[in-house]
């Protein structure tokens, strides 16, 4: 079995920017530098999840090919794909506070008049994507699909699929609702999934900081006891009592003191069985001293932002800093072991090739649906490249338009396609960054440009594909 050490939380989170991976050309990254991959050597304890190139293969059989088959809309132009297309963060491009930013419905009925596909790619998470499309489209006045919709936790339902399924295991799960977060998980296919809630109902002594009484949150019975017998794990009681296979942040959790103290009672744990605590901890001459080297559950953050646009006039924190808390903790409790862990969402570039697969299969099934193979218009025509059956030429450039340079624009600067597809990184000045705060736009967070808003981003990239001399584009005026 592989061992990696995993250097992180030597670095402040913010460190996301100080911290990016080698192939982002600043350094290592808290998760990056295995964690994302899902690996089997990613934690000590996730040797169920799969191999990469597992992932991607089943990405390719699943999730990523259901594209826009069922739903596929051509728009009223009736002009075939250009060979661009862009990728939208919402909050702080699209929406603010739940209102859509001005320009941003136009921008998009213009897209889909054109047959430009976009998706749209957020680190927000919270709610199931059906939902989430419902809301959007209400709020936006503009049709959308869970197709074109990739939120934060959505990649987690790879790890239903393959030979390491967790689809059968107990998964934990947390973030802003329990019993949301819960719903998500048995929709996405988690067969039993538990909550901090339920843990706490339990056995309310594991958190003596909150009463008994005072505790309303909903839960569920625990599908077997917590384990409870003083001294070293007992291999003869440990089958009858709960095992937690892998923890799900899925967004941010509002309860972080229960929450931190049942993860960090799991990591501590012999095999994710609660209650228990692994003789392998603090073993000097293990590798990582024995942290994390017992079979403990995986840890997965879906959302490193530690900051993200809201009502109040400074930006808030987010899941990343929920996230920087427990590994501060973890480096304190083990006397300075980083915390192993897999991070999805922007940066990562998991997500970006998610969009990628996901856009291209948009522009394949729209050339389908207008009855012809006979290449793309717009912005030049494209050689060949993907296509496959279709005719519709590679997918040259992406634009992702974002407000974050940490997640959306370090993503899109630092990813690099397999396909040869070049994404271009535009930030607008309606969300998180701003001139006045001193974000500093350099190296890898550094966008091509940097726009007003949506409007200006899609009108620029328009530009820059040569759509003002033929005359298009002229509708955004
Ligand atoms: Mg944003």
């Amino acid at each position: 079995m592989a061992s990696v050490a995993v250097p992180i939380s030597r670095t402040p989170l913010r460190g996301l920017a100080a911290s990016l991976p080698a192939r982002f050309g600043t350094g290592l990254s808290p998760c990056m530098t295995n964690g994302l991959r899902f690996s089997s050597t990613f934690v000590a304890g996730a040797r169920r999840a799969r191999p990469t190139a597992e992932l991607g293969r089943r990405r390719r059989e699943t999730a990523w090919t259901r594209g826009f088959k069922h739903d596929v809309k051509v728009g009223g132009s009736g002009r075939k794909p250009p060979s661009f297309a862009f990728a939208f963060d919402i909050d702080g491009v699209l929406l603010h506070v739940a209102k859509p930013i001005p320009g941003a419905t136009r921008v998009l009925k213009f897209l889909n008049d054109y047959n430009i596909p976009f998706i749209l790619l957020t680190n927000g998470g919270g709610k199931h994507e059906t939902e989430r499309v419902k809301d959007l489209e209400a709020r936006l006045g503009v049709q959308l699909s869970t197709d074109n919709f990739v939120q934060s936790h959505t990649p987690f339902q790879e790890l239903l699929e393959g030979p390491n399924s967790l689809r059968d295991k107990t998964v934990l799960v947390t973030g802003s609702d329990y019993e949301k977060c819960r719903s998500i998980f048995k929709e996405y296919g988690f067969k039993n999934v538990i909550t901090p809630a339920d843990i706490y109902a339990a056995d309310p002594t594991i958190f003596p900081f909150q009463p008994a009484a005072s505790f309303t949150t909903p839960s569920q019975p625990l599908p077997k006891p917590l384990y409870s017998h003083p001294g070293p794990p007992n291999p003869t009681h440990l089958p009858s009592h709960l095992q937690i296979h892998a923890i799900f942040v899925l967004n941010d959790p509002r309860d972080w003191a229960l929450d931190i103290q049942i993860i960090t009672d799991l990591l501590l744990s012999h095999a994710g069985y609660l209650g228990t605590y692994s003789p392998l901890n603090n073993t000097p001459h293990l590798p990582d001293r024995g942290w994390q080297r017992d079979g403990q559950p995986a840890l997965y953050f879906s959302n490193a932002d530690l900051l993200w646009s809201a009502g109040y006039h400074l930006p808030r924190l987010g899941q990343g800093a929920f996230q920087a808390a427990v590994a501060g903790l973890w480096k304190r409790v083990t006397g300075g072991e980083g915390l192993k862990r897999g991070c999805i969402g922007k940066p990562y570039r998991e997500t970006y090739r998610f969009a990628e697969r996901v856009l291209a299969g948009h522009r394949r099934e729209v050339v389908r649906a207008m009855g012809g193979a006979a290449g793309v218009s717009g912005g030049g025509e494209s050689g060949g490249g993907d296509s496959g059956d279709s005719g519709v030429g590679a997918l040259e450039r992406v634009y992702m338009v974002g407000d974050n340079p940490e997640s959306d624009i370090a993503g899109a600067n630092g990813y690099v396609s397999e396909e040869g597809t070049e994404w271009v990184s535009v930030l607008v000045k309606t969300g998180v960054w701003s001139e006045e705060r001193g974000g500093k736009l350099e190296g890898v967070f550094k966008p091509k440009e940097v726009v007003g808003d949506v409007m200006g981003a899609v009108k620029w990239a328009l530009k820059r594909e040569g759509w003002d001399q033929e005359g298009k584009g002229k509708e955004l005026d």
